[in-house]
Order: structure tokens, then C-alpha cells, then sequence
């Protein structure tokens, strides 16, 4: 057979004639208020109810879930429409009921359905069923673009479901309906293709896929075993952490060298709150390596697979510190393109180091506060507030309380970021450290720049331990980094450093000797030179000496060396 008579055309009187005997078989239960067809109780519904059932459903469900919920009631109410319809005319072809379901469908309200001739091809002998047609006025589009806006995906789920399940019922084998084009993705009608779910499923793959009931107790099994499974995860990551915890965080402060109590100090009280998430000032000179000791404090914390993000406040603006920091929205101001998120977002899940905190505008340590007392922050240009999740890491060199005191810094800001405050020491407090360090960064910049350098002349160390270092560990950096450009021999010779230096040798050598503290002064000089200059190694430092290992041991012993 070909096409079912198009509800406009030709056939159409005739099946009016067919529907309006159905029609008028609604009735009304008298004393019971139910409305009946053919001794089955029916509904009729505002299109308004329907589109909020729709709404609610997507914002509880999602739309995924939601669609395949509406379209098994669309099925549904087909499913049983035809069962009606087949009691109603119990002798008529089946082609003729497929054709009464469409009119039934019009009648309930739902769209004026309009089959395309072109490529509509049906012959239920040959099981062959491929019809596409044109729906106008769809309810459900209708309903979708009121409460929703226009939709990239068709949306007349309920409608399409309806088609499948009274075909379905009809036909006694399973028919699906895909909706090609919709009204509410902006074209004029919503167009439809259906036939049976295997033929469709060739060019509709998971086309089927709504029709089936989601089924929770297999779902609450999948995901009970993800979780078990997540757990077995953590539980043998936990086992590998356990069995290695000192290597992880000796790791993680690798990067500052030195042995000197003050040094290890900072160090300690860094290790010691690495593993809990409170706000961190570290305070101390310039140059005096405060943010490798942040670097550690993130590296030893369970954040250390989250993001480090690092932010020198005075090298910004005080526009900028606000959008950096909190992001902005479109148009916020002018130039802003496109919306940006701030550097606290970045960091969400790992940790924020702002050094030079103490150069943060009035609004920016506004905003910083909100962030530290609520968790939240606010694009410029926004009003929704963000949850962050950051740890922050603060650093200054500059005197936080007097800033406080005259009005600088909020007070209240800065107790928040002064949980836990930690000093890094000044190069000058820590003792032999600097000839540790200047060991260590001959060996890099000898590496960096292929030198191979030994090591220091003995009066070179002895300027390294004299001098005062105002630009700490960065100042020591630089100084070597020169000399080692510079050097021409083995060693790093006074003629290498910078000239204060050589005034600084002038001065030590124009400056009179002095007795007790001096000479045991002198004599831990003598003996970190040689120990310098040979690379720790003992039995050389002995050697260069003219003393057994013995006696270089008790000396250093007594002097509290090594
Ligand atoms: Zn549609």
C-alpha cells in the first residue's frame, strides 16, 4: 500500500466521518466526575500544566533524563489511545488506524499533522514502514519556547512518544519516532520520521534508547561499584603514602639549603602546618627565599596535585589587583572583551601565594577578606558570587603592624591572613648557611654556563661570612652568578666579586685583631673555608689544614660546626 491519505487530502472526509462517532463517545460520568472513552477513563489538560510538568522535570532531572521520562508518557498515552481506538472500530484495517491515531492526535490538541509524500513509504506486508511528516503548532514547542527560550535539540518529546506508542500497539512490533527538526529550534514546523526501531536504528543510532525504563537498581549497582572502587583507590594510595611520608616532604623544602637553627626553625613551623589548611604570613627580608618556602608549604600539603599559582602584588596596579585576582565579567570595563576568571578560581583546589601582600588596595583587601571569611568571590561587573576553595599563602617584608597602626593595612584582614606566622631569617643570622649555599649555587651556575669551578679562594669566604648581605640569598645569587662569568682559574678569587667586596676586604684587613671570641672566630673561619673548599669532605679539609681528622673533628666539635 502507499501513504495514508494526508488529513487534508482526499481520504480525509471520509475518516472524518470515522472520528466523529469516536468523539462523541467521550462521556461524562454523571455521578462520579469521570471522563470516559469507549469505558476508558480519560484527561484532558491545559497545554500550561504540561509545559510545568516539562520544566520541573528538566530542572530536577536534567534534560537527558527528562526526555526519556516524557517520552515513555507520550508512549504511554499512544499505547493505550490505540488500544481505544481498536475497540472503538474493532473491523477496520489497520492501515485505516493508523490513520484515525493521527486524527486523534490532532484532536487531543497536540499538533496538525501533515505526511510528506516524498519519501513516505509504507507496505506492512513487506514490513516496510518509513513515513515522515510536518507537525504543526506543536504544543510542546510551543510550551518549550514559552518557559525555556528557543533549544538547539528538538524538544517534542511527549508528542513523538505518543506517535511510537500508538504504532507500537497497532503494528504489535516496536516503532520509534525521531524528530528531525523542531518549531522551538526555529524552524517553521517540527518534522518527523518513524518506522520500526530496527530499520531506524541504522540511521538513528540510540535512537531507541528513551523508550527504555531507566532502571535505578541497576544504576545504584554501577554506581556502588565506582565507589568501592574509588575507595580501594585511595585506600592503596593511602598505603603507598604511608609507607613513604619523609621522602615526600623532605622533598618538598629541598630547595632551601642551610643547616642553621634560625633556617631550621622556619622550616619546622612550615612542615608543621603544611598538612592543615590555615592562612600562612611569612615575613622576613627581601630576597630571603619566602616564596620557596611557600612552594614547600604547598609542595608538603595535600593540595600539592592542585594548582601553585604565585602573584607579586606590587608589581600590580591597583585595577588590575582587583581583576587579576577576582576575575571580571564582560564588558565590566572598558577593553574587557570577554569574561575572565580571577587568579582565586585558578587556584581553586591548591594554593595562592601573594607576596608583597602588604601593597593590596583598600577594595582589594576588601575583596581578599570576603574570600578568607566566606569562600566566595565576585567577578568584577557581577553579582553571583563563586565558591573557591584556595588556600593563601601571604608574604611581606614590610612591617604588616605598622602598617596596620597607621591605617595602611585593615586590621581585621590582617589577623585573618596572621594565623600562623613564620620568619624567614636573614642570610647574616644564619651563620655558615652561606657558604653552604655559595657551594651550592657554584655548582648551578658552573652547570648553567659550563665552568667548572673548584671552589672559593679562602679570602672570598671569609668576606661571604663577614659580609652583612642586605639582599640576602638573591644578593648572594647574583654575586655568584657573576663571579662564575668572571672567573678565570679554579677558584672564585676576590678579583671576581663586585668592589664592595674588595673595600670590605680593605676594612678587615686595616681592622685590629682581637682576642678569644676573635680567634675562636678566626679558627671556625679557617676550618668552613677548608671545608668549603673541598666539598664537606673531611679527610680533605684535614689535609688542607696540616691536622688529622681526629683534631678537625674535636674542633669543630667545640666550635659547633657541622
Ligand atoms: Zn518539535
Amino acid at each position: 500500500m502507499t501513504a495514508p491519505p494526508a488529513p487534508n487530502g482526499p481520504g480525509f472526509t471520509a475518516l472524518r466521518a470515522d472520528i466523529e462517532p469516536l468523539l462523541r463517545d467521550f462521556t461524562l460520568g454523571e455521578h462520579d466526575g469521570r471522563l470516559l472513552l469507549q469505558g476508558r477513563r480519560m484527561l484532558v489538560q491545559s497545554a500550561r500544566s504540561l509545559g510545568q510538568l516539562r520544566e520541573e522535570l528538566i530542572h530536577l532531572l536534567g534534560t537527558e533524563l527528562a526526555r526519556g521520562v516524557l517520552k515513555r508518557y507520550g508512549y504511554q498515552a499512544g499505547f493505550q489511545d490505540g488500544h481505544a481506538l481498536c475497540q472503538c472500530h474493532p473491523g477496520l484495517p489497520v492501515e485505516q488506524q493508523m490513520h484515525l491515531g493521527t486524527v486523534l492526535h490532532q484532536k487531543k490538541g497536540h499538533a496538525r499533522i501533515e505526511t510528506e509524500p516524498e519519501g513516505t513509504h509504507v507496505d506492512l506486508a513487506r514490513g516496510v514502514l518509513d513515513i515522515r511528516s510536518r507537525w504543526h503548532d506543536s504544543v510542546e514547542a510551543e510550551q518549550h519556547l514559552l518557559l525555556h527560550g528557543p533549544s538547539a535539540e528538538p524538544v517534542c518529546w511527549t508528542l513523538g512518544g505518543y506517535a511510537a506508542g500508538h504504532l507500537s500497539y497497532l503494528l504489535r512490533r516496536e516503532v520509534v519516532a525521531v524528530e528531525t527538526t523542531c518549531r522551538a529550534q526555529g524552524h517553521p514546523y517540527c518534522r518527523f520520521r518513524v518506522g520500526f526501531r530496527e530499520e531506524m536504528e541504522k540511521h538513528f543510532p540510540g535512537c531507541a534508547d528513551d523508550y527504555r525504563r531507566l532502571d535505578l537498581g541497576h544504576l545504584f549497582h554501577e554506581l556502588e561499584q565506582t565507589v568501592e572502587a574509588q575507595r580501594r583507590t585511595i585506600r592503596e594510595l593511602r598505603e603507598r603514602l604511608d609507607a613513604a611520608p619523609p621522602a615526600a616532604n623532605a622533598q618538598a623544602f629541598a630547595a632551601l639549603i642551610g643547616r642553621s637553627p634560625a633556617l631550621a626553625r622556619a622550616v619546622d613551623i612550615a612542615r608543621a602546618v603544611a598538612g592543615v589548611s590555615s592562612t600562612v604570613l611569612i615575613t622576613g627580608e627581601s630576597g630571603t627565599g619566602k616564596e620557596l618556602l611557600a612552594r614547600g608549604i604547598h609542595a608538603a600539603s595535600p593540595r600539592a596535585a592542585g594548582p601553585w599559582i604565585a602573584l607579586n602584588c606590587a608589581t600590580l596596579t591597583e585595577s588590575l589587583q582587583t581583576t587579576e585576582l577576582f576575575g571580571h565579567a564582560k564588558g565590566a570595563f572598558t577593553g574587557a572583551s570577554g569574561a575572565r576568571a580571577g587568579l582565586f578560581e585558578a587556584a581553586s583546589g591548591g594554593t595562592l601565594f601573594l607576596d608583597e601582600v602588604g601593597e593590596l588596595s583598600a577594595s582589594a583587601q576588601a575583596a581578599l577578606l570576603r574570600v578568607l571569611q566566606e569562600g566566595v568571590v565576585v567577578r568584577l561587573g557581577e553579582h553571583r558570587e563563586r565558591r573557591v576553595d584556595v588556600r593563601i599563602v601571604a608574604a611581606t617584608h614590610r612591617d604588616l603592624d605598622e602598617h596596620v597602626a597607621r591605617g595602611q593595612f585593615r586590621a581585621d584582614l590582617y589577623y585573618r591572613l596572621n594565623v600562623v606566622s613564620i620568619r624567614m631569617p636573614a642570610l647574616r643570622e644564619r651563620g655558615n648557611d652561606v657558604l653552604l649555599l655559595a657551594q651550592t649555587l657554584l655548582a648551578h651556575f658552573g652547570a648553567r654556563f659550563g665552568r667548572n669551578l673548584q671552589g672559593f679562594a679562602p679570602e672570598v669566604l671569609r668576606l661571604f661570612l663577614a659580609h652583612p648581605w642586605p639582599g640576602n640569598v638573591r644578593e648572594l645569587a647574583n654575586v655568584l652568578e657573576r663571579a662564575v662569568l668572571l672567573a678565570r682559574g679554579p677558584h672564585v678569587e676576590l678579583d671576581d666579586l663586585p668592589e664592595r667586596f674588595a673595600a670590605d676586604a680593605a676594612s678587615a684587613a686595616a681592622a685590629p685583631p682581637s682576642a678569644g671570641a676573635g680567634a675562636a672566630q678566626t679558627e671556625r673561619e679557617r676550618i668552613a673555608v677548608a671545608l668549603a673548599r673541598s666539598g664537606g669532605r673531611r679527610e680533605a679539609a684535614a689535609a688542607l689544614l696540616g691536622i688529622s681528622r681526629a683534631t678537625l673533628w674535636r674542633r669543630m666539635k667545640r666550635l659547633g660546626l657541622g
